[in-house]
């Protein structure tokens, strides 16, 4: 379904982009700004089996897209003046906020310069158990497995499975097999526990996977302290925010805010939804955003800003920038709008 659905939006992109019906589009549909996702910003390292490629942009498509919203007159803001614009009705001039997240290191590493260049303000949104050290990359892990299994053999509902992982088309299947069962898993002890065992049985350190990617506190300090960058929580564990008791659920959003401000010693006032999308947010985790005092809390759920959006500041929309689509030709249909209008159904605020 995601592939097909990743199909369906690349046609779609390519035959926007050719007909140019972006710049006919864009009057109604560009909204007032946008807030772009990413996660990963590091220089290409091609392998022939790379299922986690949308998560990770090369720091020259990340320049190029600054360079593009720059030469467009763009303003790139932080969330705090993307949320007083709304807020205010200020709409003189569009605007673009850019957030990261999880907390990669690569963001220190490769994002941070060439934000520098430009004089970019960003948001990192932290995993707390992240920056601990102790956090559950289980996409990447799942990566490792896959790579380097040749068979994999797993119960799948009640049922064994046999999933060939020979040839890099054999992976990329039984990834996309494990890794819709796996989100669709009732709950992250259930993802954590069949995780751990495949990484177990194909001899992966999972363990290490999250010190090697993710910025600890002792490195988040100094990070926080540049001018260009504000932190967001990201919940304590990475969990799917639907899937738990409202409780728990809330505990995710308030204990994650506390771990930063302890130890980050600045105030925690945005928020990612892990995941992001209708299956990880929804109505009620909306309101819990609101409860626990967030001034914003974005999605994944495609989508530009509308001055509608100042009423639903937790259930914000973003534009993600991701890998598969590094083509500097797409940049003018992003910023159109015409792309995430296209998603929508032409719906301007999707926040239910
Ligand atoms: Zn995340």
């Amino acid at each position: 379904m995601k592939q097909f659905r990743n199909r369906v939006i690349r046609a779609g992109l390519g035959a926007l982009y050719l007909s140019g019906a972006h710049l006919l589009l864009r009057p109604i549909f560009s909204g007032v700004g946008a807030i772009f996702t990413l996660h990963h910003v590091r220089p290409r390292r091609p392998t022939p089996f790379e299922p986690n490629h949308h998560l990770e942009v090369t720091p020259e498509f990340l320049r190029a897209t600054l360079h593009h919203l720059r030469s467009h007159d763009i303003d790139i803001v932080t969330l705090d003046e993307m949320h007083r614009r709304l807020i205010e009705k200020n709409f003189a001039r569009r605007f673009a906020c850019f957030t990261f997240d999880d907390g990669y290191r690569d963001n220190r590493d490769f994002a941070l310069p060439v934000m520098r260049e430009f004089d970019a303000p960003f948001t990192v949104f932290v995993t707390s158990d992240f920056a601990d050290g102790i956090g559950r990359l289980w996409w990447v892990a799942l990566e490792k497995v896959v790579a380097a299994a040749s068979l994999i053999e797993i119960t799948i509902g009640g049922v064994p499975c046999r999933l060939d992982a020979a040839t890099p088309a054999a992976k990329q299947a039984a990834y996309n097999r494990l890794h819709d069962w796996l989100r669709a898993l009732p709950g992250g002890y259930d993802v954590r526990r069949e995780i751990g065992a495949l990484c177990a049985r194909h001899g992966i350190d999972e363990a290490a996977i999250c010190p090697d990617l993710c910025m600890n506190w002792d490195e988040l300090r100094p990070f926080a302290d540049d001018p260009l960058v504000t932190i967001g929580a990201h919940t304590v564990s990475h969990c799917n925010l639907a899937r738990q008791s409202e409780e728990a659920a809330s505990q995710e959003m308030t204990v994650s805010r506390t771990r930063i401000e302890t130890a980050l010693q600045r105030r925690v006032l945005h928020f990612a939804y892990p995941y992001g999308d209708r299956i990880a947010a929804g109505t009620r985790e909306f309101a819990l955003a609101r409860s626990a005092g967030y001034k914003t809390a974005v999605t994944t759920r495609p989508g530009m800003l509308f001055s509608e959006s100042a009423a639903h500041m937790s259930a914000l929309p973003r534009v993600s920038l991701n890998g598969n689509y590094q083509d500097e030709r797409i940049l003018p249909v992003l910023t159109s709008g015409a792309a995430t209008a296209l998603w929508n159904g032409f719906r301007r605020v999707d926040a239910a």
